[in-house]
């Protein structure tokens, strides 16, 4: 059954964008711990690792000079500089997992987002919101891993971001983890029963749906 219900559908992208701070990480994680066929974009970017994170994981991390070849190849259907680095997206890994059935998370940030609404096929696309600037301080400064600078550096993004919050299909503000987590998920949920057709895709799923003479 599972195998028959792929072929009548392509995957579908799903794409979570918020400002720094908001809980865009632990919201993602969850995700993709409930559904773990979720495809994952792992981005391209020119900034170094961090912590754990692991090249091919988290990241493929390159030099600025791969990521510009990559870049006037047409490799990426979006790519931004965000915070001083490079970062985007291959098309081609992202077109094999939804051409499989899989739907892909994107991470990334708001002018990614706008291109690969450009770029790509229609998705859900989801902009989490902090309840208020002053709990988004709260968070930026308890959380320590960021200088007075980095947390000034973020706010004024945060705001930027928020003056783009129109361009978003759906809204959820996290207040509560496990409220806005299931409103995620709705969302996400409600994207998936949207139909994504290319061109010709309905005549061939008719052709396998039979006739009735
Ligand atoms: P970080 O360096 O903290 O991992 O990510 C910084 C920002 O870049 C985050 O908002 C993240 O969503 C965004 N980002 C990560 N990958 C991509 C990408 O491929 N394209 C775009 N446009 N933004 C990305």
């Amino acid at each position: 059954m599972g195998s028959d219900h792929h072929n009548i559908r392509l995957g579908q992208i799903l794409v979570v964008c918020a400002p720094s701070g908001t809980g865009k990480s632990t919201l993602i994680e969850m995700l993709r711990r409930e559904y773990p066929d979720f495809g994952f974009s792992v981005s391209y970017t020119t900034r170094a690792p961090r912590g754990q994170e692991q090249d091919g994981r988290e990241y493929h991390f390159v030099t600025r000079d791969v990521f510009m070849e990559m870049r006037e190849r047409g490799e990426f259907c979006e790519w931004a500089e965000v915070h001083g680095n490079f970062y985007g997206t291959a098309t081609a890994p992202v077109e094999a997992m939804l051409d499989q059935g899989r739907d892909v998370l994107f991470d990334i940030d708001v002018q990614g987002a706008k291109q690969l609404r450009k770029t790509f096929y229609k998705g859900t696309f989801v902009f989490l919101l902090p309840p208020s600037r002053a709990e988004l301080v709260r968070r930026l400064t308890r959380r320590g891993t960021d200088s007075g600078e980095s947390i000034a550096r973020r706010l004024t993004n945060a705001t930027g971001e928020m003056r783009q919050a129109d361009f978003f299909d759906y809204w959820v503000v996290n207040d509560d983890l496990d409220t806005a987590y299931e409103e995620l998920r709705a969302v996400y949920l409600a994207g998936r029963c949207k139909p994504v057709l290319r061109p010709g895709m309905l005549d061939s799923i008719l052709d396998t749906w039979g006739s009735d003479g």
